[in-house]
């Protein structure tokens, strides 16, 4: 009878995305080692569709992992906010906050390629398919099976980083009844930089400068997604058009992808030994872009505060990481619920045509408009996020 082989690692990462990828490299920077597991081969991550916009606090934070793709990158300078069929709007110019940009626009794939690179040989094991996770009190297996292998893991921490959960009775989940169509599309004249965020009936629509051209979140019921999905490129085009009047024109759009969009909040983000980062303790509406920042933020701090406290040990050599963990859930609360609630007033006040509120809408954007403080507010938190919070 042959032996199961137990591998041991101090900290195991379930999910190779930009999340648990910055969250490794950060700790490689400190010193400490982990692993990164993987269902997908990493070069699966090149057919993702998406685009994201980055936070000004982003750029940062992967620039000191060596991971920010610069020449990837498409600078936000400015930002206009309006409301279909409703008066008020608003711009946000980085000139008043003394900034290179307010923000950046990068594909999910090259930014998952910039964070790649920077991997040592021995990080990853990818295409690995998780047959059972086993907490004990000091420490998780991890069954796993690899190019038909099994193998056993034993981790002292089990970091999950594996993007939006399915059901899981830990998880709220709050269906926005929208679906998300995004696509790329060429603009005449050029963009200038410059993003718009466009409230319309059945949900935001945003354009956000990606190179040459705009990548298109267009946010709708199904049915309608359903109905935008199947358009040839004219209708798509027309249809893009029509919500911007004779402003801009556009051109030569992508292929077109969609994702369903709910809010999902895990209920506590430690349990034991295992610690919940990134998509998968928290989903949002991508309108405003917070997703991916709001994930890097909870890999940075979760980082940082492992590697301040150290890999304790107590006398007998146990690994404690209760207190690290602890102060790690208690230090992302107002983070993730603040952004959480931001995106989610922004969809529900918005995403409607109800006279009053479309009234009381152009009303705060008029306000944005003139009252310098209320702009800066929500300026602030989409470069900042929580760190501007009061
Ligand atoms: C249309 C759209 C637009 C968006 N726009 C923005 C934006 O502008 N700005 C922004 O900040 N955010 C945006 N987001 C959100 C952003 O995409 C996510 O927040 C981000 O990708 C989360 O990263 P992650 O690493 O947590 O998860 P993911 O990117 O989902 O990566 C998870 C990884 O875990 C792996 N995995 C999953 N299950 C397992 C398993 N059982 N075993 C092993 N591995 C597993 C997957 O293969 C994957 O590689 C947008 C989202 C959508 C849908």
């Amino acid at each position: 009878m042959t032996e199961t082989v137990v591998e041991h690692v101090d900290i195991l990462i379930i999910g190779a995305g930009p999340v648990g990828m910055t969250l490794h490299l950060a700790l490689a920077a400190g010193g400490q080692k982990s692993l990164l597991l993987d269902r997908r081969p990493l070069d699966a991550q090149q057919t993702d569709p998406r685009a994201l916009a980055l936070s000004h606090g982003a750029r940062q934070l992967l620039e000191q992992v060596n991971a920010w793709p610069t020449r990837a990158a498409t600078a936000i300078e400015t930002i206009h906010v309006s409301q279909k069929g409703g008066f008020g709007r608003t711009v946000i110019d980085r000139a008043d906050y003394d900034l290179p940009a307010l923000g950046y626009v990068v594909r999910y794939r090259d930014l998952a390629a910039a964070l790649a690179t920077q991997l040592s040989a021995d990080a990853l094991l990818a295409a690995v398919e998780i047959l059972d996770i086993t907490p004990a009190d000091d420490h998780v297996t991890v069954a796993l099976r690899q190019a038909g292998q099994q193998r056993t893991i034993q981790t002292k921490l089990l970091i999950h980083a594996e993007g939006t959960p399915s059901d899981d009775p830990d998880v709220k989940v709050s269906d926005y009844g929208q679906h998300a169509v995004i696509a790329e599309i060429t603009p005449q004249p050029g963009h200038n930089k410059r993003a718009w965020e466009r409230f319309t009936p059945d949900g935001p629509l945003a354009l956000l400068p990606l190179g040459n051209d705009y990548s298109v979140v267009f946010t709708l019921p199904p049915a309608k997604a359903d109905a935008v999905m199947a358009m040839d490129d004219d209708a798509f085009t027309a249809a893009l058009q029509s919500q911007f009047g004779s402003r801009m024109s556009f051109s030569k759009p992508g292929p077109r992808s969609r994702f369903p969009l709910a809010l999902r909040m895990r209920d506590t983000l430690v349990k034991g030994n295992e610690v919940w980062i990134g998509n998968t303790a928290q989903t949002l509406h991508p309108v405003s872009g917070q997703g991916f920042n709001l994930g890097l933020r909870d890999a940075w701090q979760l980082a940082e505060i492992l590697l301040k406290n150290g890999v304790d040990r107590d006398r007998q050599g146990v690994f404690r990481w209760d207190e690290s963990l602890s102060s790690y859930a208690a230090s992302r609360r107002l983070d993730r619920q603040g952004s959480a609630l931001f995106t989610d007033q922004i969809v529900r006040t918005f995403s409607n045509d109800f006279g009053p509120l479309k009234l009381a809408r152009g009303l705060g954007l008029l306000a944005l408009d003139v009252f310098p403080p209320a702009r800066h507010f929500v300026a602030k938190r989409m470069i900042w996020g929580a760190r501007a919070w009061p």
